[in-house]
């Protein structure tokens, strides 16, 4: 078994090396035969090989069973056309290239975080423990027609979802519920959108199936994003289609308190996937080694969860990281100077992880 590790651009790199740290201390303790190999994507590999996403890069993906991903993008890049632009150049190919529809966020707000949140103590008290599984590949982004017409008055996005893409990415869900505490919330504007009904016979007739253990119930889109702010802890499993995800997720990744700590994984029916912080490149703090790596090492843990099927190890890696927090080491993303913390480096938080393993 062996993975891609696409470090890219401005902090990637730095918060990618405190992965792979973790990621050696955890293969010694598990004793596993996974190896890895280190290839340029964005803008590092623009600048050697003119291109953000090189066939050398692309073939080595294809030979492993997951990739590592850092960030991609920054300044230096940003006026290229289109197709060499280190995000849209690399990360979007990739995507399409290993047809990952399934689309995972956890949401975690750590106890020894809660001042970081942005919500009240009296709501996050409650606990803020849920996962998205977003679709990733249909819907509103992707169907025909898509396009402006040539007298610019009018536009046209088209919303398709077949039953069969809404069966993938539930099942995966559904699946994901019974491994947690077994509740599934299904998003969708059935009241509204045909797409919507069908996604809602589809759900339900599959958890009648194949799911009854699971605590199913159904939510339209604008109560949920109220919902995840009211009450959060209420959610365990959330199944929703591209757009909904796409943007109730960013709002519920705002209640961790910072964007270096959520991973993602983008995954494939042959569970081969790509796995990366949900922030991007932060040119801003890049090269002071301030960043938080978190998000980087809990992606880490989501590779071996769900690639590589070490779900004991991937709940070492998350259990370490609670620990550290809960020690008190921050970096500065989530120092707020309270008594007992400690401010720290990208390095040193990375290697407290790996320690704490
Ligand atoms: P960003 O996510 O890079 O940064 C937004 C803010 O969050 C910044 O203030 C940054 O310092 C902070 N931040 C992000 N990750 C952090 C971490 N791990 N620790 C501490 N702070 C962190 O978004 P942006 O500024 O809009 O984009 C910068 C570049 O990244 C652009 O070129 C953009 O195209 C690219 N980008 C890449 C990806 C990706 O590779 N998946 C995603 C988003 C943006």
């Amino acid at each position: 078994m062996h993975f891609a590790v696409l470090a890219g651009d401005g902090i990637g790199p730095e918060i990618v090396a405190q992965a792979l740290k973790v990621f050696t201390a955890v293969a010694k303790k598990y004793r596993l035969n996974i190896g890895y190999t280190e290839a340029l994507v964005g803008g590092a590999a623009y600048d050697k090989y003119g291109t953000p996403l090189p066939k050398e890069t692309l073939e080595l993906c294809e030979r492993c069973d997951a990739i590592l991903f850092g960030a991609v993008g920054g300044p230096k890049w940003e006026n290229l056309s289109a197709e060499l632009q280190p995000e849209r150049g690399s990360l979007l190919p990739l995507r399409k290239f290993f047809a990952l529809y399934a689309n995972l966020r956890p949401i975690k707000l750590y106890p020894s975080l809660t001042a970081s949140s942005p919500l009240k103590d009296s709501i996050v008290n409650s606990g803020v423990d849920f996962v998205f599984f977003r679709e990733l590949t249909g819907g509103l982004y992707f169907s025909l027609p898509k396009q402006i017409a040539d007298d610019r008055k009018s536009a046209v996005d088209t919303l398709r979802y077949s039953v069969k893409e809404i069966e993938a990415i539930a099942e995966f869900a559904f699946e994901a519920a019974r491994a947690r505490r077994r509740i599934l919330t299904s998003i969708d504007k059935a009241n509204v959108l045909m797409t919507g009904v069908i996604w809602r016979e589809t759900v339900t007739a599959l958890h009648e199936k194949k799911y009854s253990d699971v605590n199913l119930s159904h939510m339209y889109v604008d109560n949920a994003s109220m919902q995840i702010i009211k009450y959060p802890a209420q959610f365990d499993v959330i199944l929703i289609e591209n757009t909904f995800g796409d943007i109730l997720s960013d709002e519920a990744a705002a209640l961790s308190g910072s964007l270096g700590l959520t991973p993602s994984a983008s995954l494939n029916k042959k569970k081969f996937g790509l796995y990366e912080p949900i922030g991007g490149s932060a040119p801003d703090i890049a090269g002071q080694m301030i960043a938080n790596p978190i998000s980087q090492i809990l992606s880490l843990a989501l590779m071996l969860r769900y690639s590589f099927n070490l779900p004991e190890a991937a709940k070492n890696i998350e259990t370490a990281v609670e620990r550290a927090l809960a020690s008190g080491v921050r970096t500065k993303d989530i120092y707020t100077g309270s008594q007992g913390e400690i401010l720290v480096n990208t390095a040193k938080m990375g290697s407290t992880i790996a320690d704490n393993l």
